[in-house]
């Protein structure tokens, strides 16, 4: 039996496809020396050019493409070896019944 390579959203009920989201909060911390805003950059504080950054929050989620729905999940599941189409299935209807559970 063949299957689909498409995620169905439980929300919408809709063979569609989900976007991978992940949403992070980092704190990037510069030392400041005498001539500059911080001894890696010369007129601005580059994010990439930092003494020490913080993740503070963070969240990853699949989101549907048709609907908008998210359904919290965290990619690097296993060892971070990624995560399959079935582990996927899994987590959107498991998240479904979770929220439906609390609704009632
Ligand atoms: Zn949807």
């Amino acid at each position: 039996m063949e299957t689909s390579n498409y995620l169905i959203c439980p929300t919408c009920t809709t063979n569609t496809n989900f976007m991978g989201k992940y949403e992070a909060t980092y704190i990037y911390s510069y030392i400041i020396d005498s001539n500059s805003p911080g001894r890696k950059n010369d007129d601005f504080l580059y994010p990439f050019l930092y003494d020490k950054r913080e993740l503070t929050n963070h969240k990853q989620y699949l989101e549907c493409c048709t609907c908008g729905a998210k359904y919290d999940l965290n990619f690097n599941i296993g060892n971070n070896k990624g995560i399959t189409y079935n582990e996927l299935k899994d987590i959107i209807n498991s998240d479904l019944a979770a929220n439906e559970i609390v609704k009632s």
